[in-house]
């Protein structure tokens, strides 16, 4: 670990009644070992085989055992959620203190985490990032307070589309003193590696990620992060115990380990969104086209609010992320099946 001088500890950044507590203790924590052909009498379950009637493993065993085997980390370093909105909040109920601490994040930006913010009473710093949708890495270390605990970084962004600067990144999570999380939900649609790689040489770094884009998977919820151990076991500790369903541990394991036909269909978006990025250059009320290394786009026209309007009125749904720092004129596109992303090509052609 590298530890900066100076740097509070997991230990000291961690709210006191989180680090004293003592977790609930399911059945199936006290009774691990239910692959077994055992009699289960101890969880009040009802006995007839419904395919559902059991809970779900509370450590998602099998699972971590496949990210773990993919991602090059161990399972002890995993913490699976109902989505990536439950591990982000459980990792604000971790290290904030509800009225006294706050977060810092970097506009324009996902939604979630000042949702959450506020959710929790924490007090939510904004830094705004540069024109090109860049960190602004001495403003964020000039904001930070003693009360501050977490920085928020989404790369590639939500709604911008780009990846961070690698070299700003490493600086925040080296001189930050407190959590650096780093949001890649949509990070298998990039060339550039993953900051799970370095779980291991930071201990103040949490990476999520989420089935819900690239996995498509949006529908069983579930998110991941990927931290040092002893992060982990604390938002182990405050989890509820069986946040993922059975159901979806199933459709996420299988999903998983079909690796080849994942990588296919990833690389099938990437290449409709750079023959959709192309395309909406030629556009006459498209002004400019961001760079995007994610699924989606984000374009400025002429007016937003009409252009949105008029998508609606011909049935097409799109984001108008007007109201975001940085993004007048703004409109946020979903790259969809060829078929799609011929529709709004033509439509906005058309306006
Ligand atoms: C879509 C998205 C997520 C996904 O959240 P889930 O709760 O896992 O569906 C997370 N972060 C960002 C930045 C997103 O755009």
């Amino acid at each position: 670990m590298s530890q900066v001088d100076n740097k509070r500890t997991v230990q000291q950044l961690a709210r006191p009644n989180v680090l004293a507590m003592k977790p609930y203790s399911s059945a199936r924590d006290e009774f691990k070992e239910f692959d077994k052909e055992m009699v289960f009498l101890d969880a009040n379950e009802n006995p007839n085989n419904t395919q559902v009637n059991r809970y779900p493993d509370p450590q998602q065993r099998s699972l971590k055992e496949l990210l773990a085997s993919q991602k090059g980390v161990k399972t002890e370093e995993i913490l699976l959620g109902n989505g990536s909105d439950e591990v982000l909040d459980l990792i604000f109920r971790v290290f904030c203190e509800p009225g006294k601490d706050s977060v810092i994040i970097v506009p324009p930006t996902y939604g979630m985490y000042k949702v959450l913010a506020e959710t929790n009473d924490i007090a939510c710093l904004e830094v705004p990032l540069t024109r090109d949708f860049q960190l602004d890495v001495s403003e964020i270390l000039a904001a930070q307070t003693a009360e501050t605990k977490l920085l928020f970084i989404c790369s590639p962004n939500n709604p911008s589309g780009n990846t961070m600067q690698g070299e700003a990144v490493r600086e925040l999570i080296e001189k930050f003193d407190g959590i650096v999380v780093i949001d890649e939900a949509y990070i298998d649609f990039t060339e550039g590696s993953s900051w799970t790689k370095r779980i291991n040489s930071y201990d103040n770094l949490i990476v999520t990620q989420t089935l819900s884009k690239a996995y498509g998977m949006a529908g069983i919820r579930l998110g991941s992060c990927y931290a040092f151990s002893e992060i982990i076991a604390l938002l182990n500790k405050i989890k509820p115990p069986y946040n993922i369903n059975t159901l979806t541990q199933i459709y996420a394991y299988e999903r998983i380990v079909d690796n080849e036909r994942f990588t296919e269909e990833v690389q099938t978006i990437i290449s409709e969104r750079e023959r959709l990025k192309n395309a909406l250059k030629e556009v006459a009320i498209v002004k400019q086209v961001f760079p995007s290394d994610a699924n989606f786009l984000l374009i400025r026209v002429d007016d937003a609010q009409q252009r949105y309007t008029q998508l609606i009125d011909i049935g097409m749904v799109v984001r108008n992320r007007s109201t975001q720092l940085h993004c007048e004129n703004t409109l946020r596109i979903t790259v969809g099946t060829p078929e799609e992303n011929n529709l709004i090509i033509n439509a906005l052609k058309q306006l």
